[in-house]
């Protein structure tokens, strides 16, 4: 329980204290393109059972792909797709713990 709260809250609200602190002048459109993020996780659509709580996402589904996550690291060099590749990050992290948190029980 404690494990799905923690994780949501980072998925939905780290991202605003991210947008605050980096992204201080537009950081409500900040927050929403972060949040827009977590579409990433439509690649859980392809495997099946497509939501298993007890599954490490990352390096498992396409967008949770290591060559995924090396072009959202690529991405924060583009300026016009920084906070994308900012949430999206941020979004990868948020999985990986979520795995540290999984192989740790
Ligand atoms: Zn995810």
């Amino acid at each position: 329980m404690v494990r799905i709260v923690f994780h949501y809250a980072m998925h939905l609200l780290a991202p605003g204290l991210i947008a605050k602190i980096a992204f201080k002048n537009n950081w409500k459109k900040a927050w929403l393109i972060m949040l827009l993020t977590l579409l990433a996780d439509i690649d859980h659509l392809f495997a099946s059972p497509f939501f298993d709580l007890n599954r490490c996402s990352i390096g498992y589904h396409p967008l949770h792909s290591y060559i995924a996550i090396v072009i959202y690291a690529v991405l924060l060099f583009v300026p016009r797709l920084r906070i994308v590749s900012v949430g999206l990050l941020f979004h990868m992290l948020t999985d990986f713990i979520d795995c540290l948190w999984i192989s740790a029980q």
